[in-house]
């Protein structure tokens, strides 16, 4: 009877979330990217301890509630990593990201937050654990829409989008979405995290550009309402704004991937 009861109680237990499980060799895939980015990436962090850095990560969700995170369950983590990004080359997206990290592996010298190194780890992958439990959840893990906002994930990114922004200094950067109706968001990471903590003392221009998909009618540009929107914020918090339509750089970057769009020629 006790045998039948626990597996119940496990299998139940397992699948009781709506988003998708934890990703498969998590802890491998931590170390490898921490030593990927560190010796080879970015050689200047060559001393930093991936496998401490691997530890504080684990420990930051390991044996707790999966909707309880908090941000000091992760400042362990963060003493580790303090992000270093030189003046004019950070670079924000909101519904861009494949085109962003296009831009910044070409540019090679701009980052993103993937580009640093607690992003890289994380980027794509998914985490959490079980109260009582010393395992990952492999099964499934709380969604941030259907179960709960303060998920291990979700409190992750705000957490590190927050510092990139408030490190950032000089002018940076947006890349923003023109195929959508919104390209800004307030409800977005950009527009509700990252645009309110950059340092008005250290950040003088945010320069944004709204990029539209090729061969698709933009749905908004640098004088739409959402764009406005942004510019607003941002002045209001004695930063400069400007707002180019379709930069070059970006347009460039879709025309290789796609060369054979009328627009391209
Ligand atoms: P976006 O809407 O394109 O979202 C980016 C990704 O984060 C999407 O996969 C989205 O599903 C997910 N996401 C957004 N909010 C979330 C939340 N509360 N919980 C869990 N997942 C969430 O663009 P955005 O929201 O403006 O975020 C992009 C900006 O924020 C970038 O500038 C970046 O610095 C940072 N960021 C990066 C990631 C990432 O996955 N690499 C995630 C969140 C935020």
């Amino acid at each position: 009877v006790v045998v039948g009861v626990r597996m119940w109680r496990h299998s139940s237990e397992h699948m009781k979330w709506n988003g998708t499980g934890s990703t498969a060799h998590f802890q491998e895939i931590v170390l490898e990217r921490c030593y990927n980015y560190t010796q080879l990436v970015q050689p200047e962090l060559r001393d930093r301890d991936c496998q401490k850095i691997r530890e504080a990560f684990r420990n930051a969700f390991i044996s707790k509630d999966p909707c309880s995170a908090t941000e000091e369950d992760y400042h362990p983590l963060m003493k580790l990593v303090n992000p270093t990004v030189p003046c004019d080359k950070t670079v924000f997206w909101s519904k861009t990201k494949e085109l962003a990290h296009q831009y910044t592996k070409v540019q090679r010298e701009m980052f993103t937050l993937e580009d640093t190194l607690l992003g890289y780890i994380a980027d794509d992958l998914n985490w959490c654990g079980d109260a009582g439990s010393y395992e990952m959840n492999y099964q499934s893990c709380p969604h941030w829409k259907k179960d709960c906002s303060n998920n291990f994930v979700s409190v992750f990114w705000d957490l590190v989008s927050k510092r990139f922004a408030e490190n950032a200094c000089g002018v940076v950067q947006v890349v923003l979405n023109g195929s959508i109706s919104n390209a800004f968001d307030r409800k977005s990471t950009f527009g509700r995290v990252e645009v309110h903590n950059l340092n008005p003392m250290k950040v003088h221009t945010l320069q944004a550009w709204v990029i539209h998909d090729l061969g698709k009618f933009p749905s908004d540009s640098c004088s739409g309402s959402s764009i406005n929107d942004l510019k607003w914020i941002i002045m209001q918090r004695n930063i400069k704004f400007t707002c180019q339509d379709n930069y070059s750089s970006g347009k460039f970057l879709q025309c290789v991937k796609k060369p054979e769009d009328s627009s391209c020629r």
